[in-house]
């Protein structure tokens, strides 16, 4: 009887986040998010009368290593847009997350000024779990966010290249984030990175650091140079700012625009999409397999078995997936 009173209002959820009230965006989030399989069902109903009114948001997502000044940059960003009258959303993918769960606070904190704006909209990174899961429930509270009227979604990742991957693939644009300094800082120019960003910003070109901002960003020109960028009509800016003073804030924001004209021109913004969509009913496929496979507790106890089998070459592995796919009942 109680799971049934609780039974979430689809319709009521759906009328509530177009109308933009932040009590039933949150509530459609939290539905998403359940682990309660009573309420997948709803969950993909909501996204699914939601899709309609989704799509015409600037997505962004932002990484750098700790310390680099992420929550500082969303913070400012996130004002400089919403004074320019947008209405921001501010997610997170962090699937090893020690800040998850009541953690808001912590992520309230980190970005006070945007925490405290009626038009910004900040929610931490979905509980941890399996970064496909983690980055699927994410991708979705986008869209609902999206339905709720916010045109800008900064969506924040740990610098570590999974979680990277994951957060480039579900948004336009892609922002490396960089610390000041020449030299040795290049190499924190990760390959995999390069081949993700739409544009290195070093942040923390204020006071004495600026002339060391721009060596840097220098630098960064140089490597970017040698490399091939992601897109054929856009080729990777290298900018400095300061998350702290603003200074460069609103150039910053400048070559998201741009890039976001010379994609739709070309068409590559909605193939991007398009790519992105597919990728994402996979991922969505793969752990609903592994999910599965995780619910079987009789298989589940049989792994091992078979795992070891595996390890010391008494099975092949291609018997093995024949036995699982069997025990699965496919
Ligand atoms: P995160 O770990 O990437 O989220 O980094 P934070 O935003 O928490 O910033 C780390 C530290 O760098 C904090 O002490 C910030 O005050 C400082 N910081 C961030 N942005 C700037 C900046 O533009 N200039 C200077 N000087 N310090 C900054």
């Amino acid at each position: 009887m109680k799971t049934r009173s609780q039974t979430p209002d689809v319709a009521r959820l759906v009328r509530g986040v177009r109308a933009g009230e932040r009590s039933l965006l949150a509530r459609a989030i939290t539905l998403i998010e359940s682990k309660r399989p009573d309420h997948h069902k709803a969950a993909r109903q909501l996204v699914q009368d939601l899709l309609p009114a989704t799509g015409r948001a600037v997505r962004v997502g932002i990484t750098g290593a700790p310390g680099v000044g992420k929550s500082t940059t969303i913070d400012t960003l996130g004002s400089y847009l919403t004074g320019q009258g947008r209405k921001v959303a501010v997610l997170a993918v962090d699937p090893s997350s020690a800040r998850t769960g009541g953690s808001i606070l912590a992520d309230k904190t980190r970005m006070a000024r945007l925490a405290a704006d009626d038009n910004a909209f900040i929610r931490p990174s979905p509980a941890a779990g399996t970064l496909g899961g983690v980055a699927a429930k994410t991708r979705e509270t986008m869209l609902v966010c999206e339905a709720a009227g916010y045109d800008a979604i900064l969506v924040e990742t740990v610098g570590i290249g999974q979680s990277e991957t994951a957060v480039a693939d579900m948004t336009d644009f892609f922002l490396a984030l960089m610390l000041p300094g020449a030299g040795d800082e290049i190499q924190g120019l990760k390959k995999g990175l390069v081949e993700l960003a739409d544009m290195i910003a070093v942040n923390k070109a204020d006071g004495d650091n600026v002339a060391r901002a721009k060596a840097a960003a220098a630098e960064y020109r140089a490597a970017l140079h040698i490399l091939s960028p992601r897109s054929p009509s856009w080729t990777p800016p290298v900018v400095t700012y300061s998350a702290l003073t603003g200074d460069g804030v609103a150039g910053l924001w400048a070559q998201v625009l741009a890039h976001r004209d010379k994609l739709t021109a070309s068409g590559e913004l909605e193939a991007r999409r398009r790519v992105q969509q597919v990728k994402w009913m996979w991922t969505m496929l793969e752990d609903f397999f592994r999910g599965r496979l995780a619910a079987d507790a009789k298989l589940k106890a049989k792994l091992p078995q078979i795992e070891a089998a595996v390890a010391a070459g008494e099975l092949s592995p291609a018997r093995a997936v024949d036995q699982i796919v069997a025990a699965m009942g496919l």
